[in-house]
């Protein structure tokens, strides 16, 4: 065991990533979340609706093949991939309302990436010949400029330079920058999408999969992690937020409800909405207060649906377009939630005018438009984050991980420089100011 001890602020997936780090090398870790479960941004509550008690995810959560760190991370702690998540070759089917098919885009199977996006791009459905081609040469420019761009601009005006079709933005882009930036296209950053584009696109062709959960989100990530970290002498206290942080002789006073405790190191794992109170005794940190007061955040709806049995839709993942929906998930072809559908909204917009049960109404008619001969649902919940994640907007600032504070490290997915929020950034970061320790 090491002299030092570590606390670890927040136990999301960057704080648990971090903890399951240090504890791997014989750190004394003590891990402190506010909540009363872990997980953060990405765990499984329970709702009560119609008398009956549910276990449902915060979200529908998609992961992908690039997630690296996250796959080996979850492997590390007993996950076999195979068995939690369906995985799904990129396969695009944006339908209209009137339950026509308006765009398909399948990657082609038996190509390595990047010639399987290419062939599905020359091959897709619901545009012209010309689209295809003008989609086809934007992937191959990118290609050889390394997905690099010399000045960072929102990316529907990136898109509009590059000759992308009102219709390839409509079908194509935008649903995949709802999905990977939450963010609108026009507020977003043209530099992170290129960057998943290229983590997702170059490599593997494995690594453009959608990785859906088969089970609860917590049973994936926070409690097998939870379980690693206990297991190898790792604290983890809930219930328990951190209000200061205090420089004390050559360490550092965190103090929580139950008092003052004495560490060696502090990693800061909170969403950048939550840190200026926290850092405010540090001024060493001050400039992360500037950067963090510049962020805006974005929302996510998940709109669950219950169905009477029988009820099963084409396919596991659907997406829809020209309605308030985006994705549409089968939970009973996913994780056994028989006859439950998720329904995702991502990012700003009008919907954020409805009541809930206005939105649920809403959304269960345009389902009904889409996949003709389904009934009325039975009961529905609609859960609302909506600081879900930051605004992923041009030229963000983004903190580093090593802050001017000596061993007061800052993990969390806006920490992550290259990608928006999402579960790998965090996990990266956390990972990372683990080794920023363990490697001085
Ligand atoms: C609805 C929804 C859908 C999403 N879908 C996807 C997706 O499909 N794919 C994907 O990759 N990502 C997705 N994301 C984003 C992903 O969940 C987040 O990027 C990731 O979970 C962030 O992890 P984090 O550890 O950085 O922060 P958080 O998860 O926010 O963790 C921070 C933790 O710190 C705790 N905390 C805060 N203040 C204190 C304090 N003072 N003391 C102690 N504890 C404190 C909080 O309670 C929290 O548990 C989604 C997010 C949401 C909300």
């Amino acid at each position: 065991m090491h002299k030092s001890h570590v606390a670890i602020i927040g136990g999301g997936c960057a704080g648990l990533s971090a903890a399951a780090a240090l504890v791997e090398h014989g750190y004394d870790v003590t891990l402190f979340e506010a909540g009363s479960q872990l997980g953060g941004r990405a765990r499984t509550v329970a709702v009560e609706t119609n008398g009956l008690m549910h276990l449902l995810d915060n979200g529908q959560h998609i992961l992908l093949g690039a997630y690296e760190e996250t796959l080996a991370l979850l492997k590390k702690v007993g996950i076999n991939r195979k068995k939690v998540f369906l995985r799904i070759p990129l396969r695009i089917n944006m339908q209209s309302d009137n339950a026509k098919s308006a765009f398909t885009l399948k990657s082609v199977n038996f190509l390595p990436a990047p010639l399987n996006l290419l062939f599905g791009l020359l091959f897709c459905k619901g545009v012209s010949f010309k689209e295809r081609m003008s989609a086809l040469k934007f992937m191959l420019d990118l290609k050889d400029t390394q997905y690099q761009i010399a000045r960072d601009v929102p990316l529907k005006q990136f898109l509009i330079n590059q000759k992308q079709s009102r219709k390839l933005i409509e079908f194509l882009w935008e649903p995949l920058c709802l999905a990977a930036l939450n963010t609108p296209i026009a507020k977003a950053s043209s530099r992170i999408f290129l960057n998943v584009l290229r983590d997702t696109f170059s490599g593997n062709k494995k690594n453009s999969d959608f990785l859906l959960p088969r089970l609860d989100l917590s049973k994936i990530i926070s409690e097998p992690l939870s379980h690693y970290i206990q297991a190898r002498g790792g604290t983890i206290q809930l219930n328990q937020r951190v209000r200061r942080i205090e420089v004390e002789g050559d360490g550092f006073d965190i103090e929580t409800r139950n008092g003052k405790s004495h560490f060696s190191h502090v990693i800061i794992a909170v969403s950048p909405a939550r840190i200026e109170k926290l850092i405010a005794s540090l001024p060493k940190l001050n400039h992360v207060i500037e950067h963090t007061q510049t962020y805006q955040y974005q929302p996510i709806y998940t709109i669950y649906l219950q169905y009477p049995p029988g009820t099963k839709l084409p396919s596991p993942i659907s997406g829809l377009s020209g309605t308030i929906s985006q994705w549409v998930f089968d939970r009973g072809q996913l994780c056994d939630q028989k006859n439950l559908i998720s329904v995702i909204v991502s990012a700003e917009g009008k919907h954020q005018d409805l009541t809930q049960d206005e939105l649920a109404l809403r959304v269960a008619k345009e389902l009904n438009r889409a996949f003709p001969g389904l009934n009325k649902p039975l009961w529905h919940k609609v859960i609302a984050e909506k600081r879900a994640t930051f605004s992923c907007a041009p030229n963000l600032p983004r903190p580093t991980n090593r802050t001017a504070q000596p061993n007061v490290f800052l993990a969390g997915d806006y920490t992550y420089p290259d990608y928006p929020g999402t579960i790998e950034g965090a996990i990266r970061s956390g990972i990372y100011c683990a080794n920023l320790i363990h490697n001085k």
